[in-house]
């Protein structure tokens, strides 16, 4: 089993990511959220043993980074400690709409400075009424607020923006902005909204096929998927046209299931939809 994952990652036919949906609520409730997350969303929790137990069971199965996403997983009390745990055993990717950096919760996050994990906070465009009329009110300021903080604190941060294409100035202003707070370009990824979860009702994004997904094995409170676009939410209901098996431990059993699946497939091209 871990020669095939080995094999299968070392082929291209799966990523070497392993993510983890840590809850699905989040303080936001962005127009395009894939995971319709809001406040009151249910939580669909994975609790911190079943992620660092997983977590064990992929290194050993060859898999070699993690990603970490959700809702907001910052909304998690002892999220810090995970991260830790993450970190020591992979380089750790963790996507965070960056609202909820006060000085206690940096204060916890300092001992990530000295592991291999990176924050990638959302951002949209550097037009801040543009960015909250998409994410909520203050979201820009709160983020924008937090970078020095966390650049202090020795933390590897990314800048992720979703984006329709149709801002590219405000895209530029954006670049200018995360180069002046010290994020290089290389630590910007850009991708499209999809046509998937709250994007659907507001009528934004682009339709998705399972070739334009990074093929990353995504577990969940509610099952494995194929890639962390797969477990979205539409009208209060998990889709599961992405959904490869509802066991997600150990983990061989979902990753037995993503390589039959991959094994029928070409080598992976560039997916369209880049998460990380
Ligand atoms: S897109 Fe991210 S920040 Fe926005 S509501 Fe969804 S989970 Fe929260």
């Amino acid at each position: 089993m871990t020669s095939a994952v080995v094999d299968a990652i070392a082929a291209e036919e799966i990523g070497g990511r392993l993510w983890f949906y840590t809850n699905y609520h989040c303080n936001l409730n962005c127009k395009y959220c894939l995971t319709e997350s809001a406040p009151a969303s249910k939580r669909r929790l994975l609790d911190a043993a079943t992620i660092v137990a997983a977590a064990d069971e992929a290194v050993e199965l060859g898999f070699t980074a993690f990603g970490v996403t959700g809702g907001e997983p910052f909304l998690l009390p002892g999220l810090p400690e995970s991260l830790v745990e993450l970190g020591r055993r992979l380089p750790t990717v963790v996507l965070t709409n960056g609202t909820l950096f006060s000085d206690q919760l940096i204060a916890r996050l300092r001992p990530l400075a000295d592991l291999p994990v990176a924050l990638q906070l959302s951002l949209d465009t550097g037009d801040e009424e543009q960015n909250d009329a998409m994410r909520g009110p203050g979201s820009f300021a709160k983020a924008i607020a937090a970078i020095p903080k966390l650049r202090s604190a020795g933390i590897a941060l990314r800048i992720g923006t979703t984006t329709d294409g149709t801002d590219p100035d405000g895209l530029l202003r954006l670049c200018e902005l995360h180069r002046s707070l010290g994020i290089s370009d290389d630590d910007h990824v850009t991708r499209p909204i999809i046509q998937r979860g709250r994007a659907v009702s507001n009528d934004l994004g682009i339709p998705v096929t399972l070739e334009a997904l990074p093929a990353e094995l995504t577990l969940t409170a509610d099952g494995a998927f194929w890639s962390p676009a797969g477990p979205t939410v539409a009208n209060g209901r998990l889709d599961i046209d992405y959904l490869l098996t509802r066991t997600i431990r150990p983990v061989a059993i979902p990753a037995t299931a993503m390589l039959q699946f991959a094994g029928g497939r070409a080598p992976l091209s560039e997916p369209a939809l880049r998460v990380t």
